[in-house]
């Protein structure tokens, strides 16, 4: 019963097609999705491998071949975003003419739940690495030239090394290269690379290997995950973010998406939390309504001191009009976030009101 509702849905959703001519091949996907979009479509294309994923709501659907013959590497996927038709164009490498697209690998031609298809790494190259704080770097990654993946606002990706013969997988969050300043276009996605900000800690398992990495070594990253929507921030009218330490890292995309796209916003507001002035991550990049909170500040800080709190967040969260739309989105480290959605409640926001970024 289960194949039988498979079949039914992707035969719903999901199809696609290919054709060729002496130096393309095009491989399309009827998603049948009105606001089919970039974000939407994974493209991985190496030695002659290609893999096709479209996220279809909660559901993913896959084109997974061995193709018949090479194909260059870049590939170039285009998007008739109102009718959901979704192009992948490759060059022959050859002007041969194809019998087929290819043989078909697990998971070929299916519209299954995203949780049940896995997650799917490449290798990515350090392209750099730059100090942000004392402990903090940014890290920037190549994607390989066959892949098309952009990360919605949000979303994180998982990166993998094998730490003393272990496989070893963790979260991270990706930001842009910097803030844009004054927030006066918003900055897009170069297709290219992730940036990623990353605290190393001294007895951490991951954050040391990944400090040893060398520029031109490669690591693996997965495809994007998180439930975060970006519809909730369209339609809200007053957003603030509270953010501990490297909880800072969803609001860097989010915060440039509300301060250069989102019209009905009348106040953005942040509020970070960190332990030392020394902690705060490109403070100076933050010039908006931001209030800085210090748990261990020294005797020279002026400024607001504390862990989070009801007294605190009672002081500093209030909605612009009794009846404004506000959305609140919080990430830190998972005591403050706990506490931080208790305060909110007992504020009287409501679950949907709040937005907590968790694993
Ligand atoms: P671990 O070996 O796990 O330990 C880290 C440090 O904390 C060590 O000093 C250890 O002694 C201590 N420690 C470990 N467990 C505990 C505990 N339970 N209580 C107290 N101390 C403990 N991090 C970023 O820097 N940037 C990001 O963008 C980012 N995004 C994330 C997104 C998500 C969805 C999630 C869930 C986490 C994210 N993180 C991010 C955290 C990241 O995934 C790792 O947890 C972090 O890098 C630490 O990994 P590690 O293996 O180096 O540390
Ligand atoms: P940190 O130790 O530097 O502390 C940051 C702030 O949180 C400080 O103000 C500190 O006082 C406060 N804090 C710490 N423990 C607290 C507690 N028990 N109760 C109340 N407040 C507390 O933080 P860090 O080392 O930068 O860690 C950041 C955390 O954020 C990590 O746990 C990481 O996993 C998490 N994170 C999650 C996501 C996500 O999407 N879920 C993304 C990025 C980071």
């Amino acid at each position: 019963a289960n194949n039988i509702y498979v079949s039914i849905l992707y035969f719903l959703f999901c199809s696609y097609d290919w054709f060729q001519t002496d130096s393309l091949i095009t491989l399309v996907i009827y998603t049948k999705q009105k606001d089919m979009n970039a974000e939407l479509v994974i493209v991985d294309c190496q030695d002659k491998r290609l893999r096709g994923e479209i996220i279809v709501d909660d559901h993913s659907y896959l084109v997974a071949v061995d193709l018949d013959h090479a194909v260059s590497e870049d590939v170039a996927v285009n998007i008739a975003e109102k009718v959901g038709k979704v192009e992948i164009i490759f060059n022959k490498k050859d002007n041969i003419h194809w019998k087929m697209l290819g043989q078909p690998w697990e998971g070929h031609n299916t519209f299954i739940k995203r949780t049940d298809r896995g997650l799917f790494y490449r290798k990515c190259k350090l392209i750099s690495k730059t100090e942000v704080t004392h402990d903090t770097k940014l890290f920037c990654l190549m994607l390989p030239k066959g892949t098309h993946l952009h990360v919605p606002i949000g979303q994180h990706v998982y990166l993998k090394q094998i730490i003393a013969g272990t496989e070893v997988v963790k979260p991270y969050t990706p930001v842009l290269p910097f803030l844009p300043l004054n927030f006066q276009e918003p900055s897009h996605h170069d297709g290219v690379h992730i940036y990623l900000m990353i605290k190393i800690y001294s007895h951490g398992l991951f954050t040391q290997a990944l400090d040893h990495l060398q520029i031109g070594d490669y690591i693996s990253v997965s495809n994007p995950e998180g439930n975060f929507k970006k519809s909730q921030v369209q339609t809200s009218e007053d957003l603030l973010l509270l953010a501990g330490g490297t909880g800072f890292t969803p609001m860097v995309k989010l915060l440039n998406f509300a301060l250069t796209e989102v019209s009905c916003l009348r106040t953005v507001k942040m509020i970070f939390f960190n332990k030392t002035e020394n902690d705060i991550l490109w403070r100076n990049q933050l010039e908006f309504e931001i209030q800085f909170i210090l748990s261990q500040p020294t005797k020279d800080w002026v400024g607001k001191q504390g862990k989070i709190s009801s007294s605190l967040l009672s002081e500093f969260v209030k909605r612009s009009r009794s009846d404004s739309k506000v959305l609140i989105c919080i990430c830190g480290p998972a005591p403050f976030t706990e506490q931080g959605v208790q305060y909110l409640k007992d504020l009287g926001y409501s679950q949907e009101e709040i937005h907590a970024f968790t694993a």
